[in-house]
């Protein structure tokens, strides 16, 4: 593979560089299968490396975590503590998977939960960890299955445990599960979860590596963030920072859906152009690229793009931030020209006003005013100033609010407003019309 700089043309990952190979179930997904795809070969020569060359090694790889913000993994791993102060450090894996649009992590703990568990016991390592807890959203019931079955097969095997792997490493991992609240993948949310509290999110900092887990250093990390740590180690991080563009290395998740003709979860080289991505593994947009509206590139937390932009941007963090949206969790919710737009993004503020903890107040009284006003703009029952307010209504949120869920809240809406405003002053303007007929 040509180095990133030198590249042209993205996309049709190579089936030998696919890191998740069962992600349709196309083997066995349990342990016979996963060791028969390369799973668990050698582990104890990973874990024998130790934390230092584990962290560095995925430093390297330039990989960026999976779950949505793209922090730097192998930096976040690293501000885990190096020599104890009598605290234990927790790895915890955040299944918690909720973003609309969203079904990556589903599909590896479906179908290749033995990559996840492989990679708790490489982030443990990595983490000096001794422990470790996957929290799992309750509503993934046929996943929480098909996890704790591999667990066990794991502790079978003995590749968990005591002295895992034969490496003289003793590492435990355990299931936890969520009961439907969205906000439990926030990460402090899910700690205060899992230490059997009300999720609601703490103030950072102190960030999880200095206080997490009943106030111990806890690192969150993201189920993909995790699975693809033992291929990473064992085919080098050149290989992995091989794919992609500088400071969006690697392969990704991609979840593909709406009015696409067919929807799909596929793996693919980061910075692939979005259209490119649709067309190659989504059969397209329905009735044709010229057929679409807008698409929601990174799950229901980032603001929309119109086709004009669509046209042309690549799936990575920085094109897709430079374009005013994000990568998130790599959803692509696809809009043909029969969504009502403004009706779709008045959907994600209800979503985002049942969710909300409460805990903050631009938070908690800003998003029932954003569905509020949403709800009327939609049937154009609005005044032409009213959007103008709507916009401030999401600035005063924007920031200031505990977790990134005010955040997400008000993104959708300044993406409406940024790109679809004469829509809107047109559905204003029928709406008066109407009225006065
Ligand atoms: P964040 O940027 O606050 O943090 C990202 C990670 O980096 C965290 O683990 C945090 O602890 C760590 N970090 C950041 N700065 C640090 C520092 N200075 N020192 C130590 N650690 C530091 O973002 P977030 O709130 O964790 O995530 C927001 C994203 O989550 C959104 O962009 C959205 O795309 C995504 N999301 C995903 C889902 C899902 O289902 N996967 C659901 C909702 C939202
Ligand atoms: Fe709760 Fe919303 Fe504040 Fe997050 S931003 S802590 S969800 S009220």
């Amino acid at each position: 593979t040509p180095p990133p700089s030198e590249k042209t043309t993205y996309g049709g990952l190579r089936d030998e560089d696919r890191i998740f190979t069962n992600l349709y179930r196309q083997g066995d997904p349990f342990i016979k299968g996963a060791m028969a795809r390369g799973d668990w070969y050698r582990t104890k020569d990973l874990v024998e490396k130790g934390s230092d060359w584990i962290v560095g090694e995925m430093k390297k790889s330039g990989l960026r975590g999976r779950g949505g913000a793209g922090f730097p993994s192998g930096l976040k791993w690293s501000f885990m503590p190096k020599v104890s102060d009598g605290r234990p450090s927790y790895l915890v894996v955040n299944a918690d998977e909720s973003e609309p649009g969203t079904c990556k992590d589903r599909e590896i703990m479906r179908h290749d939960p033995h990559k996840l568990i492989e990679g708790c016991l490489i982030a443990g390592v990595g983490m000096r960890a001794r422990a470790g807890y996957i929290y799992i959203r309750g509503e993934y019931y046929n996943e929480r299955l098909a996890l704790e079955r591999a667990l066990s097969e794991a502790y079978a095997k003995g590749f968990l445990g005591k002295n895992a792997c034969g490496s003289g490493y003793d590492f435990d991992l355990n299931v936890a599960y969520g009961a439907g609240a969205y906000i439990c993948g926030e990460e402090t949310a899910l700690i205060e979860s899992l230490e059997g509290k009300q999720g609601k999110p703490r103030l950072k900092p102190p960030f999880p590596a200095n206080v997490g887990l009943y106030g111990c250093p806890t690192t969150v990390t993201n189920v993909e963030t995790v699975a693809v740590a033992p291929t990473i180690l064992r085919r080098g991080p050149e290989w992995f920072a091989s794919f992609g563009r500088k400071n969006n290395a690697g392969t990704k998740l991609f979840c593909i859906s709406g009015h696409v003709n067919t929807p799909c979860t596929v793996e693919e080289e980061l910075s692939i152009p979005l259209r490119e991505l649709i067309e190659r593994h989504a059969g397209g947009v329905r009735g044709g690229w010229d057929n679409l509206l807008a698409i929601i590139p990174g799950g229901s937390s980032v603001p929309c793009l119109p086709k004009r932009i669509c046209d042309d941007v690549l799936m990575d963090f920085d094109a897709l931030k430079e374009a005013q949206s994000g990568l998130g969790t790599a959803a692509v919710i696809v809009m043909d020209k029969s969504t009502d737009i403004i009706d779709a993004i008045a959907r994600l503020s209800y979503f985002y006003k049942h969710e909300s903890c409460g805990q903050c107040t631009p938070c908690r009284e800003g998003a029932p005013w954003l569905y509020d006003i949403m709800t009327r703009m939609k049937k154009g029952d609005a005044r032409l100033e009213e959007i103008d307010m709507l916009w401030e209504v999401t600035k005063q949120i924007e920031g200031h609010t505990i977790c990134a869920l005010g955040d997400a809240a008000a993104w959708p809406v300044q993406g409406l407003i940024r790109h679809f405003r004469p829509e809107m002053e047109e559905r204003i303007g029928r709406f008066c019309e109407q009225i006065a007929a």
